[in-house]
């Protein structure tokens, strides 16, 4: 069952994602060389905390950290730790946060000093791919419409699509249905509705999509150790379009 949300709970979704939003804009400057992702995530669950959230990840499943941060060929689930930034390097960071109940989730990736230009490459057009598959959302259109978008724009710029790890709708627990998967046919696949609530969550890489599991259990990292970026909105599903609830009115994304 997909959950259709009233205007109360999507507010209180989208203060959720405001959190979020912050706490990526107030982590981004701490971003650099010599820190450490342990203390990126120490900063990240302080300042949650501050604006009267839970961090999200944070005990689910068994996750260990607020964060998660995942370093070039990491792809998604990276478990904050000693590893020290290094110039050159991209990390994607993953944040989610609950307020009263209710939670934002959302990814960027973030390039510590100055990267190679296969870095920025995949960094710009990750970003591109997640809008490309927003702007499928309205009423009426199908959740294969997303991923068929974000497909075909990955194939175009040559880039791998990972298929085993997919967006989700997002409610009062972090993961909840339909799958939002970043490839697809249209036409296919639920319809969406005024009042649903999704995550959008390109994970894109230089090379091949083929995905590992390393020891930890949690971190998933590219086959071929090519780069990859991953870019995520919660969004709601609005009368004519989309509104992303992990923005804050008065920012800029990125
Ligand atoms: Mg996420
Ligand atoms: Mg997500």
């Amino acid at each position: 069952m997909i959950s259709i949300k009233s205007e109360r709970e999507i507010e209180l979704l989208a203060e959720a994602g405001k959190v979020v939003y912050q706490t990526h804009c107030y982590l981004k400057p701490f971003v650099k060389a010599g820190i450490t992702t342990k203390q990126l995530d120490k900063l990240a669950e302080d300042f949650i905390r501050s604006k009267g959230c839970l961090p999200s990840f944070k005990g689910y499943e068994g996750f260990p950290s607020t964060l998660c941060t995942s370093i070039n060929s990491e792809v998604v689930h990276g478990i904050p730790g000693n590893r020290k930034l290094k110039n050159g390097d991209i990390i994607s960071i993953d944040i989610g946060a609950c307020f009263k109940g209710y939670h934002g989730d959302s990814a960027w990736t973030y390039a510590v000093g100055e990267v190679s230009s296969d870095a920025k490459y995949i960094m710009e057009h990750t970003e591109k791919s997640l809008f490309v598959g927003l702007n499928e959302i309205k009423p009426g259109a199908r959740i294969g419409d997303i991923g068929a978008a974000i497909e075909e724009y990955a194939k175009k710029h040559h880039l791998g699509v990972v298929k085993e790890l997919v967006g989700h709708g997002v409610g009062t627990t972090v993961h909840e249905e339909p799958d939002v998967p970043n490839y697809g046919s249209r036409g296919t696949g639920p319809i969406l509705k005024e009042g649903m609530v999704i995550a959008v969550e390109p994970m894109l890489t230089l090379g091949s999509p083929e995905i590992v599991i390393l020891d930890n259990d949690w971190t998933i990292e590219t086959e071929d150790y090519s780069l990859s970026a991953h870019y995520e909105h919660t969004v709601a599903v609005t009368k004519d379009g989309y509104r992303i609830l992990t923005f804050d009115k008065g920012g800029q994304n990125g």
